[in-house]
């Protein structure tokens, strides 16, 4: 049976995954500025805004989160070891790359298959010289779309998937087709679209894409719940659903994106523009909410638990 790795060491089967939350991050940094100014970054309040979103979110059932945090948003396995240790959370940690344009000039003049090395390295040795090692990969594409750096690490991500058999959870941009062309350059890569989550697909509402991507036969992240200022938490409940209505419960994926902390904006600002963003809303809010719609207990138990063991399992 397949091991996944924890943030800290340990692993476990796909069945102990149990309520999962697939894409949620524990701390969010722009890579470099810590190091430049460290006196910017409050260690303490970000992990005890860590632990506060991790031990709230584990009150009200969850057991596991996928933390898709790589290069890009300042990974640092050893702030997740701390938080795992402190909370007795499931964590899973990715390797990746996250860019919406331009490579890190570091991989400008290297090969594709160097980096794919690199992801693999994480994921069969452990991140950062510690003992965590990576249990999926992650990439973005954004409004630019798949630009050559993307391009890059999209090629590298499926050739590293290929080699160890993790599952891959992408970021996309959900109004410019971007989850199909992500798609399309996995599939050239011959990478196993059903170990694939094509993440943020729910802020659109627009079905005709929606169903687009669910048969290719990947999962889809409907994974920013609480971020109203991409898609109103009303819309995403009637677009899932819809989906289900119209068979695709084995294929979607819950969450909400959530940065126990992000250095993109003030914490105020943060606070201000997203106020039900946190780690906790889906199980605490949306939940019986969907079922006071109708969705049944069943169904939250494919989208919660099932479809993530099966997204790990090989
Ligand atoms: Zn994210």
């Amino acid at each position: 049976m397949t091991k996944i790795p924890l943030v800290g060491g340990n692993a476990i089967t796909a069945d102990q995954l149990g309520f999962t939350l697939i894409h949620e991050h524990l701390r969010t940094e722009t890579d470099g500025v810590r190091f430049q100014w460290p006196d910017l970054y409050d260690d303490k309040r970000q992990f005890d805004r860590a632990m506060e979103e991790v031990t709230n979110a584990m009150q009200h059932g969850v057991r596991t989160i996928c933390d898709p945090t790589v290069l890009g948003l300042g990974r640092d396995a050893r702030f997740m070891e701390r938080v795992v240790k402190e909370s007795g959370a499931q964590v899973v940690a990715a390797t990746g790359l996250y860019t919406y344009r331009d490579l890190p000039h570091y991989f400008e003049n290297r090969s594709i298959d160097f980096m794919a090395d690199l992801f693999v390295r994480d994921i069969t040795m452990g991140i950062q010289g510690t003992n965590t090692k990576a249990g999926f990969i992650k990439f973005a594409t954004d409004e630019p779309g798949i630009t050559p750096g993307v391009d890059k690490v999209i090629r590298a991500a499926a050739r590293a998937h290929r080699q160890t058999g993790v599952p891959i959870i992408t970021h996309s941009h959900a109004h410019n087709g971007s989850g199909l062309d992500q798609i399309a350059l996995l599939e050239k890569e011959d990478a196993d679209l059903s170990h694939v989550v094509i993440g943020h697909v729910g802020d659109t509402d627009n079905l005709e894409y929606l169903t687009a991507v669910l048969k290719r036969g990947v999962f889809i992240g409907l994974d920013r719940y609480g971020l109203d200022i991409y898609l109103p938490t009303e819309k995403r409940n009637k677009t899932v659903v819809t989906l289900i209505d119209q068979g695709y419960v084995g294929q979607l994926l819950l969450s909400q994106d959530a940065c126990a902390t992000i250095d993109w904006f003030e914490p105020e600002e943060v606070a201000a523009m997203v106020p039900n963003w946190s780690m906790s809303y889906i199980p605490e809010t949306i939940l019986p909410t969907l079922k006071a719609s109708g969705v049944t207990d069943d169904q939250i138990h494919t989208m919660m638990v099932e479809n993530p063991r099966r997204l790990f399992d090989r």
